[in-house]
Formats: structure tokens, sequence, C-alpha cells
């Protein structure tokens, strides 16, 4: 029953919208928010200015979360069922999208955070089982692989395994010891970024950064023969580059170029998104950036995603923020 219940669920992209609060910034220079989040599942655009008249004046999704909720509200009702599949066996992803400084750094690391929390009190409680964890960390940039557990910062390829899908080749896994050890780990990944940001200018806007945790469990005692199956999966948190990178196509059907801002992963992921999200008939181009082929294994099939769309407030970035609803509402 519930593994009918977690396929039927698999066909689904869970989609929810972030509102930021306006910042202080935002604030002094008289920004103003249009949008306002009704019914818990609908964001309304709110004003009549006439230029506005051409936007869609509601949108619905499956989860709308406004400026003054948390992220452990974020966390409980638009990812933790999706992350702590992984413990039952089901690859998953929690993907943030929005512009630059919407906030999905600030969300990612407080979903992470809450996620490891509760897999590792669940591990905890479920003694008679053996787990074993291991963690690794990887960024893309301009279609570069680089792993955030090594000072190294050659690109690492991606290999196809027959066996396991798209490898990613001398990517550190870490055996996670314990909570404490994870994280120690993601402070690494945190630190790491933070150089590759002053080295190069704007990286965090043009990057996505991928947190892996993989999990295997076994019954520690073999005699009770139900619950001795074996399982495995990865959960991926995944912070994706500003979506200002992919806007101009969405917007113009610009053609794909290398070099040109437009950020080859980024635009993929939204084509396999809207093809998993209309059904399985169509060929889903996972092959065409290193993001998607990174996650293949845990988006569509039987793996669960959830996205978290962020959106700044201030009316200023109002086409921005139609942008991520627009993806948003293709992804449902
Ligand atoms: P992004 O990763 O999308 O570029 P950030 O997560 O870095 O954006 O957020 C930009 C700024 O806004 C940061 O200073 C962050 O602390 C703040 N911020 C983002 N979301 C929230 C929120 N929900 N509540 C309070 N501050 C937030
Ligand atoms: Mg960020």
């Amino acid at each position: 029953n519930e593994e009918a219940e977690i396929q039927e669920q698999a066909e689904k992209i869970f989609v929810s919208v972030r509102l930021r609060p306006l910042n202080d910034k935002e604030r002094a220079g008289n920004g103003i928010s249009d949008w306002e989040c009704i019914n818990n599942d609908t964001i309304v655009f709110n004003n009549s200015l006439p230029e506005r008249a051409m936007f869609p004046a509601s949108y619905t999704f499956d989860k709308v979360f406004d400026c003054d909720c948390r992220t452990s509200q974020v966390y409980e009702e638009g990812a933790k069922d999706i992350a702590l599949s992984v413990l039952n066996g089901v690859n998953s992803s929690i993907f943030a999208y929005g512009q630059t400084s919407s906030g999905k750094t600030y969300t990612m690391k407080g979903i992470t955070d809450y996620a490891v929390a509760d897999i590792y009190d669940y591990i905890e409680r479920h003694q008679e089982r053996e787990f074993l964890v291991k963690f690794s960390a990887m960024e893309i940039y301009n279609e570069a692989v680089r792993d955030l557990l090594s000072s190294d910062s050659t690109p690492l390829r991606l290999l196809d395994d027959p066996e396991r899908g798209t490898v990613v080749e001398r990517l550190t896994e870490e055996t996670v010891r314990d909570k404490e050890h994870l994280q120690e780990l993601l402070a690494i990944c945190e630190d790491q970024r933070q150089i590759g940001e002053t080295a190069l200018n704007e990286t965090s806007s043009r990057s996505h950064q991928i947190l892996r945790l993989a999990i295997e469990s076994s019954a520690r005692d073999y005699a009770g023969a139900e619950n001795s199956s074996i399982l495995a999966a990865s959960v991926n948190f995944v912070d994706l580059a500003g979506s200002e990178r992919a806007s101009q196509t969405l917007s113009a059907g610009a053609r794909l170029k290398e070099g040109c801002h437009i950020n080859r992963s980024l635009l993929t992921l939204g084509t396999v998104i809207r093809k998993l999200s209309k059904g399985r008939n169509s060929h889903v181009p996972y092959r065409d950036s290193k993001l998607t082929r990174i996650l293949q294994n845990a988006l569509g099939g039987n793996a669960r995603t959830a996205i978290i769309c962020t959106m700044s407030p201030d009316r200023i970035h109002v086409e921005q923020s139609r942008n991520t609803l627009s993806f948003a509402c293709c992804a449902k």
C-alpha cells in the first residue's frame, strides 16, 4: 500500500513558492511588495497599474509560503516527506529555484539542516537496522563539475556506469560516522563555496550546488526475514544558479549558445521538468547537461522531486518573479 502510494506520488513534482520578506535595503529604498499569499496554495498579484494588466492575477501551486513563514514550515510542508523517502529506498531531489538574492541558499541551508536532523533521528530510532551514510558534494560552474570536499579544483568527468548510471569520476564520497561528522562536512562545503565566490565574481549566481546523501540500510537480525531487505537510495539538495540565467530563453525562445550568460544546465533542467510533468511519452533530454545527467536517477521514474521557487517581493523584481512563477507553473 505504502509502495503504491510512493509510486503514485513519484509521477508528480511537488511545487511550492516561497516569498521572502523585504530586506532592510529594500525597505529603505521604499520597496513595495505587490504579492500576497492566500489559502496556503495561491499567490496573488495585487497591483492595478494598467501596464500590469496582462499579468495573470493569481497562481496556484501545491503550497505557497508567505514572507512571514519560517524555514521550518517550508521544510515540514514542502520538502520533508520527499527528503525522507531516501530512508524507504526512494531517490529524491529538492531544488531551490529563483533569481539571485531571492532566498535559494537561505532556504536550502535550512532544509538541509532539518532533513539531516530528521534522518539521524530516524536512524537512532531504528536500531534493528544498520545504516551506512555517505556524503558527497559538488558544484557545476559553466558545465564543469567540481568536488566541494576537495581542494583540487580540476573539473571531474562524468562516466556511464552500466549499473549505477552516471557517475562522477573521482568524486569524494565520505562515509559519515555520525550527525556531528555530517555537520562538519556541510561546513567544509560552505567554506569551499565561499572561496570560489571570492575568486570568481558572481559564482553563486552562475553555479549549481548539489549536496548528496546516499543511505543504505539492512536488518541486523537476518532471522527476521520480513525487514531483512537492503534499501539504498540518495537524496540531493540542490541550490540552483540564479534563474535570470534562463529567463531570456523562457520568454523569447532564444537559441542556446556556449559562453553567453544562459546556463545550459538550468535550461535543460527546465525542459526535463516540463517533460516529466507532462507524462512519460516523450523523450526526456537528461543527457543535454551535466546537472540533469548527474541527477537523472533522482528525477522522474520512481524518484520524488520537490521544487521550492523563491521570490523577491520588491516591485522592481516583478518581471523575474513572474518568470519564476511561469517556471513553477510548467513544473506542476
Ligand atoms: P540566493 O541564494 O537566491 O541568491 P540568498 O539565500 O543568499 O539568495 O538570500 C539573499 C539575502 O536575503 C540573504 O541575506 C538572506 O539571508 C536573506 N533572506 C533570504 N530569504 C530570507 C527569508 N525567508 N527571511 C529572511 N531573510 C532572508
Ligand atoms: Mg545563493
